[in-house]
């Protein structure tokens, strides 16, 4: 079984978006390395998903190593109410 969320990230589609982010902005938002980049959704991808909400809005997109994304993932995922990242 795959959840909605992986099966969204190993899209061909999304492969091709985070490809350009990261080639745009080819550093860390965090700490600054260039290796290992990955687009992390400051929003959790599984509430954009189930709520229909745009996963390509490149304003809830953020590029972040591979240590920093999962520092990053855990704490989204907890958020009480993700409806308040949204309000901007
Ligand atoms: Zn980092």
């Amino acid at each position: 079984m795959s959840s909605p969320q992986r099966v969204f990230t190993n899209s061909h589609a999304w492969r091709q978006v985070a490809k350009a982010i990261t080639a745009s902005h080819p550093y860390c938002g965090r700490c600054g390395v260039t290796q290992q980049l990955q687009v992390h959704h400051t929003v959790p991808l599984a509430y954009l998903l189930a709520n229909g909400e745009d996963p390509y809005d490149l304003d809830l997109c953020e590029v972040l190593c591979a240590r920093c994304h999962r520092q990053a993932e855990p704490a989204a995922q907890q958020s009480p109410n993700p409806q308040l990242l949204l309000q901007r």
